[in-house]
This record gives C-alpha cells, structure tokens and sequence, in this order.
C-alpha cells in the first residue's frame, strides 16, 4: 500500500478507500463492495465527512439498544471486515452481541475467510457458517443466516444492508441498527434506528457510547431509545447533504 502522508487532506478517506481495496486483493471484500464505497465516499463527502450530531446521537441510541438487548448480532459483510476489522471485534466484546458473517453475494469461501479475518483481529466466535435458517421473504442464497444467529436476534446491527434484506429483516419484528452513508436508501428508511455515517467513525463511536453506558440502569437506557426520532434524524443528514447545514446550527 502506498504511503498517504497523514497532512494529506483527504487522508483518512484515502486511507478507507485502500483497505477496500486490500479487502479485494484478499478475497474478503467483493468487487460490488468495491462500487458500494465509491457511493458511500460521495454521501460522506457531502456530509462533510465528520459524524453529524444527529448521527452521534443515533449511535447512542444503537448502543443503548445493544445493551437492552436479549440478543444482539453484528452482521458483519466484506466491506465492514474490510474497514474496521478490530472496531467490530471491540463493539461485540464492549455490548456483549454476536458477530455473524452475512453477505449479499454469499459463497462458503468468502464467509469462512471473513470468519478466519475477525478471528485474526480478536473474535472469540463468529457466526454466519452454518446457515441453517432463512429470512422470510428473500430468495434462497440472500436469505441463509444462523438459527442461533441472526434468526434469533431480537437486536441487530446491519452496517451497509442491502434494502431487500432490510425490510425482510424488520418485517420479522427485529430491531435494525443500520449504518448508511444515504439517507435515502432503503434500508436507513426501514430501520428502527438509521445511523447516517461512515461506518469507520459510527463503530467505535457506539462502542465509546456503550462503555460510557455500561453502568447505566434499564430506565435510563430505555429512556434513551424512547427519546429517538428516527424521522429527525434521517432529515437532518438530508438537510445537511441538501443545504451544507449541520444539525443544531
Ligand atoms: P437500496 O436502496 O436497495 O439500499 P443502494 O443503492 O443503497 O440501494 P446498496 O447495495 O445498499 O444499494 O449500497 C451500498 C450502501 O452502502 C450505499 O447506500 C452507500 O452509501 C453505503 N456505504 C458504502 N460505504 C459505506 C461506508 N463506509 N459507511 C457507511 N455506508 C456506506
Ligand atoms: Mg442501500
């Protein structure tokens, strides 16, 4: 990888758009990943590439559902393995949620590398190698997920979902964490909690969230996630993008 000197202005989406590229070259990320990113370095620069405060508002919002939760899963695809590998490990580890591998153009290889990486960056478990169960609604390949997994999550966070999966995934009740630089996609539209960032910042943001609120008592997180409103918060990444208008200004 070249070197990008760290004054470069562009540095750390440089940076981002290296690992992705890495994450091809090691069979972990696939090349639609590689065109999922270029849309997402659009919305980011639009946003300003900085976390909005309306979407670090949502990601105390996701790390308050995280700890609520029964069972919470990380769904974990190629570009999330690709870009914050350590992060994603440290957010299951800090909330106690599992990380299941789950991927749009699934095949077994691809999994098991992805599960081999998180393994390499410190995950005890990873699911997503069983696929014994399947999402209502989807066709065959898009809908495997682990019964013990995803299936059974009453919590989940889905960085960079597909809308199809999306919807099927909170048609089946699930509480859905997404992560989406658009905040016109489908799948921020149909989560209980849109978060319009960039997944390298929203990760560790939550879990910075979720250790803040480790000692927290249920009212006080329940509180947190009844004060959420979703639709606010989706239109103040639009107004942003629309306007250059942070929220709050
Ligand atoms: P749909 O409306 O069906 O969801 P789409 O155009 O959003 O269609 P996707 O495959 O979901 O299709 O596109 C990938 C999504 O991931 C885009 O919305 C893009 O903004 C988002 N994205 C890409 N890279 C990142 C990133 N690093 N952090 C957060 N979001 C990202
Ligand atoms: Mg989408």
């Amino acid at each position: 990888m070249t070197e990008i000197p760290e004054d470069h202005p562009r540095h750390d989406s440089l940076v981002t758009r290296h690992r992705i590229e890495d994450g091809v070259d090691r069979g972990i990320t696939s090349r639609q990943g590689l065109v999922a990113q270029g849309r997402g370095e659009a919305y980011d620069y639009l946003l300003g590439e900085q976390t909005l405060p309306s979407a670090d508002g949502a990601e105390r919002v996701a790390a308050a559902h995280l700890l609520l939760a029964e069972h919470a899963v990380l769904s974990v695809n190629g570009n999330v393995a690709a870009l914050v590998p350590d992060e994603i490990v440290e957010l299951a580890e800090a909330t106690g949620a599992d990380l299941e591998v789950n991927l749009f153009n699934r095949t077994e290889e691809r999994v098991e590398r992805i599960a081999d990486y998180l393994r390499e960056h410190g995950a005890d478990e990873v699911k997503g190698t069983k696929a014994d169960a399947r999402i209502p609604g989807l066709d065959h390949e898009r809908a495997k997920v682990d019964s013990d997994g995803i299936h059974d999550a009453d919590v989940v966070l889905v960085p960079l979902e597909d809308g199809d999966r999306a919807e099927a995934l909170a048609e089946m009740g699930k509480t859905e964490l997404v992560i989406d630089l658009n905040p016109l996609s489908r799948s921020p539209q149909t989560a209980s909690v849109p978060i319009v960032d960039n997944v390298v910042r929203a990760v560790p943001n939550i879990t910075a969230h979720a250790s803040d609120l480790r000692d927290a008592s249920r009212e006080e997180l329940e509180a947190i996630v009844e004060d959420f409103d979703r639709e606010a918060a989706l239109a103040a990444a639009e107004e942003r993008i629309r306007t250059g208008a942070a929220d709050g200004e």
